[in-house]
């Protein structure tokens, strides 16, 4: 293993939770109204994969599995400083759930070949399972190290900080490893970001951006079809519902000592048969 890392970094696009326009009436979330965008937790990932390579040197690989339009959460990775992008795209993996698509990424991985680290986000905003990641590191049979906050590396080796109940814990495991990224592990304000910002030409040209990033289907990358989609994917979702639809309404307790108000809010609670929002004035 050289001292220079060849490092992955995993992106999801997801909706823009401001833009989500609900559910369909099969259930299934409306993505096609929604606006896209860069899972945030992923970028908490690519910077630490960006502190990491200037420190020891090496190659950042963005992977992003979806449907063409994900092409994008690549280009902003390559914007930000990764080298490349691969985009796992196929009509076959639709209907994926977390174990079928933790099968594809991994399949991914074992593509690109002699990773040193894997990086994820901590989970997303859509899905929002956090299964993902170690599934990926079973199926590579790589330690994980979930919620780190802080790593190293020295000597093969990942030295991490890890954010558990009541305290940090330290751990350290050889490489290749995969790492999912705490949202607290870097403080990640747009200037900080903007430093690894690639040339502005770059920025502006699109034709350049994409011959960073190869398109990869099942076939490619050696994948059992019967491993992805609604085949391969054993959860069932027995019904989803938009929330709030009714609107709601809101009492302020204010005014009186706290211990009052409580009493006043639990007297409204408890009160049999009835909603809290009929206490509204
Ligand atoms: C029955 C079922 C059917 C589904 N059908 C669809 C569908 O048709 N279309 C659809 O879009 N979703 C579908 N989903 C959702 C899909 O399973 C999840 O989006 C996916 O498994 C990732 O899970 P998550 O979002 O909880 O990610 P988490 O586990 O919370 O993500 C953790 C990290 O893993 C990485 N990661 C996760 N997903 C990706 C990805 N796609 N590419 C790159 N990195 C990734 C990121 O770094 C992320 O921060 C379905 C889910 C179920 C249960």
């Amino acid at each position: 293993m050289s001292d220079e890392l060849k490092i992955v970094v995993l992106i999801k696009q997801v909706p823009d939770t401001s833009s989500v326009a609900g559910v369909n009436p099969d259930g299934t979330v409306d993505r096609a109204r929604a606006k896209r965008m860069i899972n945030p937790f992923d970028k908490f990932a690519l910077q630490k994969a960006l502190e990491l390579r200037a420190e020891h040197g090496g190659v950042i690989i963005a992977i992003s599995m979806g449907p063409p339009p994900a092409i994008e959460v690549l280009f902003d990775a390559i914007e930000h400083g990764a080298d490349k992008g691969f985009l796992l795209s196929d009509k076959r993996l639709a209907a994926s759930d977390t174990l079928a698509t933790a099968y594809a990424l991994f399949k991914c991985i074992e593509y690109i070949k002699d990773v040193d680290i894997v990086f994820t986000g901590l989970q997303t905003t859509d899905g929002d399972t956090a299964q993902t990641g170690p599934q990926i590191a079973e199926r590579l049979n790589y330690p994980q190290i979930t919620y780190c906050e802080d790593l190293i590396v020295e000597n093969g080796k990942v030295k991490a900080s890890r954010i558990i109940d009541g305290g940090v814990q330290k751990l350290e495991a050889p490489m290749p490893i995969l790492v999912t990224v705490a949202n607290s592990a870097t403080r990640l304000e747009h200037k900080q970001f903007a430093n690894v910002y690639r040339s502005k030409e770059l920025l502006r040209d699109e034709q350049a951006k994409k011959e960073r990033i190869q398109l990869l289907d099942l076939d490619k990358i050696n994948a059992d079809p019967k491993k992805v989609g609604l085949v391969g994917s054993p959860t069932v979702v027995g019904k989803t519902w938009k929330i709030g639809e009714k609107g709601g309404s809101c009492r302020l307790f204010k005014g009186a000592a706290v211990s009052k108000e409580v009493e006043t809010l639990v007297d409204c609670l408890s009160t049999e048969g009835r909603g809290i929002e009929e206490y509204v004035r």
